[in-house]
């Protein structure tokens, strides 16, 4: 455990180091669960969502992209559910003041007496070797049967009180189970409330004509809203997919854990719409093909896993997410929702405007039912960033840190360095860089002896460092370093591009799916 929390700490630390992400105004000491994409990290960031556009809408005939506002129709949150449902039960800890969501306090309860329950499992294990029926014990042995029926006891009585309202009995719970304030220890709790995630603004000059607004908790209903007029501008044919890049605001009741759970992220979203009854196949399709889309990056299949819900949102008929092995734990990177005709139907309802779909086989019009595909492009970040932040020991013994980016995210593809800063080398370097720059994000280095200068490139997880030396005078040829193996080729400068490419084009990265 102590190991895991000390990766993560130096991911948090390498990404302010290096120049990919900042506390947001830290100069003010910052803001809980915002922060700022800086120089190296912008890069990145704009790399995974190229990445992600490019596989979806550039490669699909069938998909096109949008750009909806941030603001829209206060109406539409009334339609989508937001206004009424999009609500954390959140309570207060009256001595410490501190607040907690009522549901991951119990939550953590139950997994305590999970753990418990594991314990005694592993030792059981460990007693009975090979002979043990683990099936068996758990039925058997009352104090692991103890631990496990309570367990799902109370988080039965948790949903129930959540789905019904009855919030006054999701407090009596925590009252009776003697939960008590991490911080304080204190049992002293306020009444349990809703607390609805969204932001609200307004929107107009003076305050009896201003309109309350909502900065959008998603993307998706900027498509919803767009469907009809994107489906006959676009003279699209069902099935067919929308998809936008953007950012989306959550007022999260406990935001931790640095990028993962922001108030400001972003998302990247695909809603396709299908035939009403073809929704399961386009929902296996959207799974596998996503699965692939991650895996194609290289981070090591092992680190990702479906998770099935079996609890599904007021809209969805099937639901599943893609979860990532973060430095804590395998957590959701992305959810697949086959959303049925919900939202469409809808904004029909509140906006009085029929969204329908005429489809000239069947000749019949009707509401389409959607397959959603939404990613955090954050969470996608982290997911990239902590898997590719590497420490290693060199055969002399040395260590190195290095960032092992898939090249095609990589911020920079390759550093230019003349090997001193004299006998024309600079400008043979500069060179080098002007003629790259026009293919790739190149960086051009002279401080320092040159192995710094590697060091340094391998902790931003530049793909190439090209050196150029007196040789290159006489021959035209410089040294190329591979970032991942530290081998060095003699090349022509004139080779320089064709190898680069060839190594970071999107082109042989998705070529993989
Ligand atoms: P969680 O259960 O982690 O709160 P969610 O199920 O509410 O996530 P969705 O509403 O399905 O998430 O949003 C789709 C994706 O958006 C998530 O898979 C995640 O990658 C990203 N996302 C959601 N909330 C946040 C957040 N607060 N910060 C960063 N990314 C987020």
């Amino acid at each position: 455990m102590a190991k895991q929390e000390d990766i993560f700490k130096n991911v948090i630390s390498h990404a302010k180091e290096y120049g990919f992400i900042f506390p947001s105004s830290e100069i003010y000491d910052g803001l809980s669960a915002v922060y700022d994409y800086a120089q190296n990290g912008v890069e990145l960031k704009k790399n995974i969502r190229d990445y992600w556009w490019k596989s979806m809408v550039q490669m699909h005939e069938n998909i096109v992209g949008i750009d909806a506002a941030i603001f829209m129709h206060p109406t539409t949150w009334k339609a989508s559910g937001h206004v009424d449902a999009f609500n954390d039960p959140l309570i207060d800890n009256k001595d410490s003041k501190k607040r907690y969501r009522a549901d991951v306090l119990i939550e953590d309860y139950a997994e305590k007496l999970n753990q418990k329950a594991q314990k005694e499992i592993e030792k059981a294990k460990a007693r009975f070797g090979d002979a043990f029926d683990e099936a068996q014990y758990v039925a058997t042995n009352e104090r692991v049967k103890g631990y496990l029926d309570q367990k799902t006891a109370i988080l039965q009585r948790m949903a129930k009180g959540l789905d019904s309202g009855d919030l006054a009995d999701v407090k009596a719970l925590i009252e009776e189970l003697e939960i008590a304030c991490p911080e304080s220890g204190s049992k002293n709790w306020t009444e349990v409330r809703q607390f609805n995630l969204m932001f609200g603004t307004k929107l107009g000059a003076s305050a009896d004509t201003a309109m309350d607004l909502y900065l959008r908790p998603e993307t998706a209903q900027g498509i919803f809203v767009n469907f009809l007029n994107v489906q006959k501008t676009g003279r699209m044919k069902i099935p067919f997919g929308i998809a936008q890049t953007g950012k989306a605001f959550r007022n999260e009741i406990v935001a931790r854990q640095f990028i993962f759970r922001m108030r400001e992220f972003e998302q990247m979203e695909m809603q396709f719409f299908v035939k009403p009854g073809e929704e399961m196949k386009w929902y296996e399709y959207w799974k596998e093909t996503r699965l692939k889309w991650h895996n194609s990056l290289g981070l090591g299949a092992e680190n990702y896993r479906f998770h099935d819900h079996e609890k599904l949102a007021h809209y969805a008929n099937a639901a599943a997410d893609i979860e990532f092995n973060f430095p804590f734990g395998f957590k959701e990177l992305e959810g697949i929702h086959s959303r049925t005709d919900f939202d469409l139907k809808a904004h029909e309802q509140f906006s009085g405007k029929k969204l329908q779909y005429f489809d000239t086989e069947e000749n019949r019009n009707y509401v389409p039912y959607v397959v959603e595909t939404s990613v955090g492009l954050d969470r996608m970040f982290l997911a990239v960033f902590s898997k590719a932040l590497q420490e290693e020991t060199l055969e002399d013994g040395s260590t190195r840190t290095v960032l092992r980016l898939p090249s095609v995210l990589a911020p920079t593809k390759a550093a230019v360095l003349p090997l001193v800063k004299k006998d024309g080398l600079p400008e043979v370097a500069r060179e080098i860089v002007d003629d790259l720059k026009w293919d790739f994000n190149v960086a051009y280095d002279e401080k320092d002896a040159v192995g710094r200068r590697y060091r340094r490139q391998d902790a931003l997880g530049t793909p190439f460092c090209i050196t150029v030396d007196h040789q290159t005078l006489e021959d035209k040829t410089v040294t190329i370093r591979h970032r991942d193996t530290m081998e060095q080729q003699r090349v022509a400068i004139s080779e320089l591009r064709g190898i680069i490419n060839n190594e970071v084009s999107m082109r042989n990265w998705l070529m993989k799916m």
